[in-house]
């Protein structure tokens, strides 16, 4: 369900997504997560609504959509297969900064093609947080050096990226120049044919199997015109412009693994079996399909009610994005975990999809702001140091 009142054109946008996952993502999601092939196709198949711009403005070609459609957009396709899902919700995410403050130039040379379909992009933020078990607290991105043609990304290495060697673009995070401090962070958004990259692992992730979120390794020059507002100003953007989309996509997107299980269980569970009984003839579930119901629905309400604040400019800082995100990765875990349970070995065994949402609802705990990290800003936020 969804309590919060849409407009004409969001409930609109929801069920252009409603069927486009139905049509495109589902019929595909159970090889995808057995293969961990890329999900091209099902990709694909968001094109011809305009999907790929879902957040890119009217002027520009877009759908111009906002904050709430969105969430709304990227929970229904995760129901259906949440590896598209999160290759999506990383397009759309990589395409925020350009999208809201494109130069002339980025105008005509990417932000058009997003809208088009002509442009996959992700984000490559993440590096490794140490080497092998020296593990280290608090990442320092690399730097590049800056040359007469433009940025030299020389070995560059960025962990974990979603639709590695499948993007056509990649909304890179660096500093520039190797004494420069951690926090001044500049954003390129990098052309794959005109770079050398390659992927240095194969992805075999424990869920979102078919996401190739493997490590990526640039070499090459990218022109001062491929930067994203000014030099050394990205967390400036990141904070002001890119968190609630950051954020609350994350949110839809486990959202969706946990309503997508839970629209599962009611199916199933409401099957009559041949000896004429059925799994909610059981009060223990009855009990636990109805408290299911209601966390679903409080994420869910948490992260409408952030989205339509934000659409409304009424957040001031990204505590709602932030608590909405933790929530609806939290009982992601919450319904599919009990769902493992209700299902026995049916689930366990994989006759049915369960186990998939189960693995997939893991990533959410670790992704993006990892939720540990999260709560600490969330903590920070509530409780500021004061200022000596
Ligand atoms: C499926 C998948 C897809 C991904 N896709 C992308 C992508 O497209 N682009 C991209 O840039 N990245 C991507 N990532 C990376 C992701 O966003 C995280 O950066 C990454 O998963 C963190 O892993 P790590 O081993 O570096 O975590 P670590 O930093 O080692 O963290 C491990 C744990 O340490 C604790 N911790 C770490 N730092 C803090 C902190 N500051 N405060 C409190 N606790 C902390 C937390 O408990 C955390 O869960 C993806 C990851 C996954 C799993």
């Amino acid at each position: 369900m969804t309590y919060f009142p849409l407009s004409k054109e969001q409930q609109e946008l929801k069920d252009i997504a409603v069927q486009l996952a139905a049509d495109e993502l589902a019929p595909r999601a159970a090889e995808t997560d057995k293969t961990r092939v890329f999900p091209r196709a099902s990709l694909d198949g968001l094109k011809a609504s305009g999907l790929w711009g879902l957040r890119v403005s009217k002027e520009h070609g877009g759908l111009g959509a906002d904050l709430l459609s969105t969430c709304l957009v990227v929970e229904e396709l995760a129901k259906k297969c949440a590896s598209t899902a999160m290759c999506y919700k990383m397009h759309v995410e990589a395409a925020e900064l350009i999208s809201r403050m494109p130069s002339d130039y980025q105008v005509e040379h990417f932000v058009k093609k997003i809208a088009t379909g002509e442009i996959l992009c992700t984000v490559a933020g993440g590096e490794t947080s140490g080497k092998g078990d020296n593990w280290v607290p608090g990442m320092v991105l690399s730097s590049v050096e800056k040359g007469d043609d433009g940025y030299i990304l020389d070995n560059l290495r960025k962990s974990y990226v979603t639709s590695a060697g499948q993007a056509s673009h990649y909304f890179m995070l660096c500093r520039v120049g190797a004494e420069t401090k951690g926090h001044k962070l500049s954003a390129l958004f990098i052309e794959a044919d005109k770079i050398e990259w390659e992927t240095l692992e194969d992805w075999n992730g424990l869920g979102m199997r078919g996401n190739n979120s493997m490590p990526i390794r640039f070499n090459g020059v990218v022109p001062e015109e491929n930067r994203i507002g000014d030099e050394g100003a990205a967390l400036k953007y990141l904070g002001a412009i890119m968190m609630p989309v950051v954020a609350l996509t994350y949110g839809a997107a486990y959202l969706g693994v946990a309503s997508g299980a839970y629209e599962l269980a009611m199916e199933e569970a409401s099957k009559l079996h041949p000896s004429g009984a059925k799994r909610l003839d059981s009060p223990i579930n009855q009990r636990r399909m109805a408290e299911l119901s209601a966390k679903i629905e409080a994420a869910r309400a948490l992260l409408h009610v952030a989205a339509a604040a934000g659409d409304a400019g009424q957040v001031a800082a990204p505590l709602p994005y932030l608590q909405a995100k933790v929530s609806c990765s939290e009982v992601a875990v919450l319904v599919t975990q009990e769902l493992m349970t209700m299902f026995g070995g049916t689930a366990f065994a994989g006759r049915l999809p369960f186990e998939r949402y189960f693995r997939d609802a893991r990533a959410g705990m670790i992704m993006g702001l990892a939720n540990d990290d999260a709560y600490q800003t969330i903590y920070s936020m509530l409780f500021p140091e004061k200022k000596k």
